[in-house]
């Protein structure tokens, strides 16, 4: 994001401990817990939020949380912590690792509609969606495997060219109303484009 919250930094050191804090919740050194209440999913890891984000860090830090967080691996604290942590971390991370859902999460953080409270598609996204579900179904009747193949590759295509489109949106966050409510419609198409998969 051009513009926005300020990235979240960890706190400097551990109070405990004294050692430098990598990510805010848990110390290298001591292995002590701190509470993530409040921490959105990049704050979690200490990352920036941007849609283009360094997924071999979060990765090395999603695992170095998870051990820390592992009850074989605490000093200190209580079990109910760490499990609430463990929760936390294990969706901070899904949604983080992927393309889809950190956009979709991204336009949330920067005040964007919901899925929700904003439905609306591209029009063609709409007429397209029913011409492929009539031609799935009518190819799949005829026990058609070539038609059902074309059908197949169209909406991984389609799929493919609105995840693109989300990213560049994504990376324009937080942008005009004009621009979310955009990106709202490119990831509700993309929607769209699962429940299409499930059909085959
Ligand atoms: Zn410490």
């Amino acid at each position: 994001m051009s513009t926005g919250p300020t990235p979240p930094t960890s706190p400097a050191k551990c109070s405990a401990c004294d050692r430098p804090m990598n990510t805010p919740l848990v110390c290298d050194g001591c292995h002590r817990l701190y509470p993530a209440d409040g921490l959105n999913h990049f704050e979690l890891f200490g990352l920036a939020p941007t849609f283009d984000l360094d997924v071999a860090l979060l990765r090395q830090r999603y695992l170095h949380v998870s051990r820390g967080t592992h009850p074989d691996h605490q000093a200190s604290g209580d079990p109910q912590t760490a499990l609430h942590l463990s929760a936390q971390i294990n969706e901070a991370f899904r949604v983080l690792n992927d393309p889809q859902l950190r956009a979709d999460y991204l336009l949330e953080l920067s005040g964007g509609p919901s899925a929700a409270a904003d439905k609306a598609v591209p029009p063609e996204v709409l007429s397209a969606t029913l011409r492929l579900r009539e031609e799935i179904a009518d190819a799949k009747a005829a026990g058609d495997a070539a038609a059902l193949e074309r059908c197949r590759a169209e909406v991984e295509h389609r799929a493919a060219q609105a995840l693109e489109q989300a990213a560049v949106d994504a990376r324009r966050l937080p942008g005009t109303a004009a621009d979310r409510a955009r990106l709202r419609a490119t990831l509700n198409a993309l929607k769209y484009y699962q429940r299409l998969r499930a059909e085959f």
